[in-house]
């Protein structure tokens, strides 16, 4: 395996092995969790989807005034550019936005900092091991914190806001579970770590539509679902409801759609991934396949 086999970045225009990839310590990015990103999964050496993503992290700048002197054209250039060098035909790929620094130490004005542009992709990552999902995985409900309210924190914007997964992921993992989903303030199910949830009552797929990222991999199960003859709500969906499903699923650019088989102590399916999450599941790896929604790296 050569040095960039294992990840790459791109930054300043050079091509670099993702080990020596590095912001400095007065970054915004770093001081502030000051930063807007995207990431967009590359399958068998394409792009899936790769304008949606773009389209979504341009849209994180202008909402976070980040002004990296970048069009889309340049940013995807970068990134080819970047998975070319690296060799990988499955990857996950980031591209980020830094506030950067403020040339005057310990100043409180946004405005002055340079912002900049970086991307770096490693093998592709699957938020939950694909053999856990295809049996089904297993949720916990943070107890100790709710979502950050999105009039605080825009969850549209893709950010590195991460305080409240990260403690609903360390009571995962004490627990046993794979994985955490977060309530908001009014017991509605939001999201996780790196997914969107979603339940399965009757013939009827539901999924919130406020307080969350709007996923692209969200938006292909939606069409998916069409394509299935399913139909589908975008709509708060209160725990207590959650609990009446007879099925719940993630969706993630890390792994497509994935089959939830127990939240907490409640089991979904039988304890086993549920018929309508699986058919999601390989649709979703048929989908991402083909080439009307592929960008070859050529
Ligand atoms: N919600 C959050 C907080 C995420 O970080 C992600 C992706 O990383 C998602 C949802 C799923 O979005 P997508 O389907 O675009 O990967």
């Amino acid at each position: 395996m050569t040095d960039l086999a294992k990840g790459a970045a791109w930054m300043g225009g050079q091509i670099i092995p993702i080990d020596q990839a590095a912001i400095p310590v007065t970054d915004w990015g770093l001081t502030h969790s000051d930063i807007a990103y995207d990431v967009v999964p590359v399958w068998e050496g394409a792009f899936f989807r790769l304008d949606d993503y773009v389209a979504r992290f341009i849209a994180s700048l202008t909402a976070g005034r980040y002004d990296i002197g970048m069009d889309r054209g340049e940013i995807c250039g970068a990134l080819t550019a970047m998975v070319k060098a690296s060799g990988l035909r499955d990857a996950y790929v980031a591209m980020v936005a830094a506030r950067g620094r403020n040339p005057v130490a310990g100043s409180r004005d946004p405005r002055d900092c340079t912002n900049h542009f970086y991307a770096w992709c490693v093998p592709y990552v699957h938020i939950v091991r694909p053999e856990a999902a295809a049996k089904g995985t297993s949720v916990w409900i943070a107890k100790s914190v709710r979502r950050i309210p999105a009039d605080s924190v825009n969850p549209r914007v893709k950010n590195y806001h991460w305080g409240d997964f990260t403690s609903g992921l360390f009571e995962a993992k004490d627990q046993g579970f794979e994985t955490t989903m977060l309530l908001d303030h009014a017991s509605n199910v939001t999201e996780g770590p790196g997914f969107n949830v979603f339940g399965v009552f009757g013939d009827t797929v539901v999924t919130s539509d406020h307080g969350v990222l709007h996923g692209i991999t969200r938006a292909t199960v939606l069409e998916m679902c069409a394509e299935a003859g399913l139909k589908t709500q975008t709509r708060p969906l209160p725990l207590e409801e959650l609990w009446r499903a007879n099925e719940v699923f993630l969706s993630s650019s890390g792994g497509g759609v994935i089959p939830v088989a127990r939240v907490d102590q409640h089991h979904f399916s039988n304890g086993a991934a549920g018929p309508v999450a699986t058919d999601l599941r390989q649709r979703y790896f048929d989908w991402i396949g083909q080439d009307t929604y592929r960008t070859p790296i050529t």
